[in-house]
């Protein structure tokens, strides 16, 4: 961002954060023409020399969980960029509980899945993958090539009876692209700029079209409204306050930062905070039960390779005496864990030696929002989270199913017990019903006229594949919303259009 940057004194949206979410809405609506702000709270991430082929803790250790950059968390994200399965979309029963029917389709969103594969630049194929959704267009373009080590996995894999499928993956591997295919991805920055997260992907482009301005290093600290209207934001930068105003405002500063947005921005009519009349603001948390296995494939420690190319997704659904969807088992990126991990040096010592030796693979299952999951705030800080409710017997057959696979290709596996939740969703969720949701189903607050909300915290579920493409998607959908160009609309007017043409041509 340029310091001496001149801001208009009104801009037709405001977008406050640059993740997923907020960098790909903006591309959209600069691409639509409309004047866009986007305010960030962080800075570019710097990015510091070094070999492309060494160990990299070090920038685990201290970004991993560093959020507060232009790109957000996707700038250390696996770039693995799934449509959600058509049945994520309907509601489906689960051991613990339901999961929610969305209040869109699969069908709704796939227009959007198509352009965002293409601006997101997906590698994939739909082979060996039953649970692949239909798709109107082919991924644009064709899956990652295994390295030699993996792709000698996969096969035993597959000859074991396993099936196993490409993992569709946004990095920029096209002819002529930047992605070389190093190591140093899921879980790390890349410093060739081959990763399409949401800057590379989104946010560059959306600067070119020439009609978006993006503020770094800069806090939304409320969004200002007056009755039923958004009319702007208070930002902060440098110790300073100041007022912009928009005729629209969109709130994509992900989770938590969405929910405690809302919560901040109360007013005479909305005392308990924007769009939280029915108190859902920062509830119907949810995400993934995660948990890592690490399948032995060396005796001695395996090269620097880029192991993050496929995925078993045969049990989505039901999985064997199992009536219950039960989950996926992905390959993960090379991670040395270890450097970072607070352990003993003998448990240290270990780790690494497995660690050098294995394929890190993790294995998700859905976890189910509830009214109570989810933060409890005050003065901006969170001083409580309620976990969603775990399909726990679930996660655990899972875990035995992927040790199965493993070792019936014949390979022994490592399966530590620790699970954490992956790819947090909710909070802010869409909705056809204002008791139980915060937005509506074009996510706009629920009552008020111009306010929008846009990114992880709109979806009511996480299904079991990364969220991110679906986060993208969405914004895609509610830019053309904004803009008054959603698909639907436009496949009506063609519609329309064509009808009025065949009548025409009586
Ligand atoms: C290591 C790692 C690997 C991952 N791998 C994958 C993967 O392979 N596939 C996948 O789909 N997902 C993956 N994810 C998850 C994915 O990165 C997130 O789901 C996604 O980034 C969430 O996007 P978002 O739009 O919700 O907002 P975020 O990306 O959370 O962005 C919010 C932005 O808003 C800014 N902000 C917040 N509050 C304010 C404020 N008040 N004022 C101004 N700015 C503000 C923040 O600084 C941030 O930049 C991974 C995550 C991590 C950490």
């Amino acid at each position: 961002m340029n310091d001496n940057l001149s801001l208009r004194d009104s801009y037709d949206v405001i977008v406050i954060g640059s993740g997923l979410g907020g960098s790909t809405l903006a591309y959209q609506l600069g691409k639509h023409g409309l004047q866009v702000l986007v305010v960030e709270q962080g800075d570019y991430l710097k990015q510091t020399p070094r070999k492309l082929n060494e160990p990299v803790g070090i920038y685990i250790k201290n970004f991993a969980n560093e959020t507060k950059l232009v790109g957000g968390p996707s700038k250390f994200y696996g770039a693995a960029m799934y449509r959600m399965r058509e049945s994520d979309f309907r509601s489906t029963q689960h051991e613990a509980g339901e999961s929610p029917a969305w209040p869109i389709s699969y069908a709704d969103l796939e227009p959007y899945y198509c352009d965002v594969e293409q601006l997101y630049r997906v590698h994939g194929s739909p082979d060996g993958d039953r649970t692949e959704p239909p798709r109107s267009t082919a991924f644009p373009y064709p899956p990652l090539p295994h390295a030699p080590r993996v792709s000698a996995v996969v096969e035993r894999l597959r000859n074991s009876g396993a099936c196993v499928s490409a993992m569709p993956r946004a990095i920029d591997y096209r002819v002529g692209g930047k992605c070389i295919l190093c190591p140093t991805c899921d879980a790390h920055y890349c410093q060739l700029d081959a990763k399409m997260d949401s800057e590379m992907a989104a946010l560059r482009p959306a600067l070119a079209t020439g009609n978006v301005t993006l503020l770094t290093r800069t806090e939304c600290l409320q969004v200002l409204s007056k009755g039923k209207k958004a009319t702007g934001a208070l930002i902060q930068r440098d110790g300073k306050t100041q007022t912009i105003k928009a005729g629209i405002v969109a709130i994509c500063a992900g989770l938590p930062g969405s929910a405690r947005l809302l919560l901040q921005s109360r007013s005479a009519l909305y005392p308990k905070g924007l769009g939280n009349s029915s108190g859902c603001v920062g509830r119907y948390f949810s995400g993934h039960t995660t948990g890592m296995i690490f399948p032995l494939i060396g005796i001695t420690k395996l090269p620097a390779m880029h192991t993050k190319t496929f995925s078993i997704n045969s049990f989505y659904e039901e999985s064997p005496d199992w009536p219950y969807p039960t989950g996926v088992i992905q390959a993960a990126g090379q991670m040395p864990f270890w450097e970072s991990a607070s352990l003993p040096a003998w448990k240290k010592l270990a780790a690494r030696l497995v660690g050098e030796r294995s394929l890190y693979c993790f294995y998700m299952t859905e976890a189910l929002a509830t009214r109570e999951s989810g933060y409890e705030f005050s003065n901006g800080n969170i001083v409580k989270t309620t976990p969603p409710l775990e399909n726990s017997e679930t996660s655990k057959r899972l875990k035995k199913l992927a040790i199965k696979t493993f070792n019936r290709a014949g390979y022994h596996v490592v399966a530590p017990s620790q699970l954490s939740l992956w790819h947090p969703v909710g909070t802010v969720r869409f909705g056809q019903d204002p008791s139980s949701s915060v937005l509506d189903p074009t996510c706009k607050v629920h009552g008020m006229e111009n306010l929008y909300v846009m990114d992880a915290s709109v979806l009511p579920s996480a299904g079991a594949v990364n969220t991110g493409l679906t986060i993208a998607a969405l914004a895609l959908r509610v830019g053309d919303i904004i803009a008054g160009k959603e698909a639907s609309i436009q496949a009506h007017e063609t519609e329309q259009t064509a009808r009025t043409g065949v009548l025409v041509g009586l």
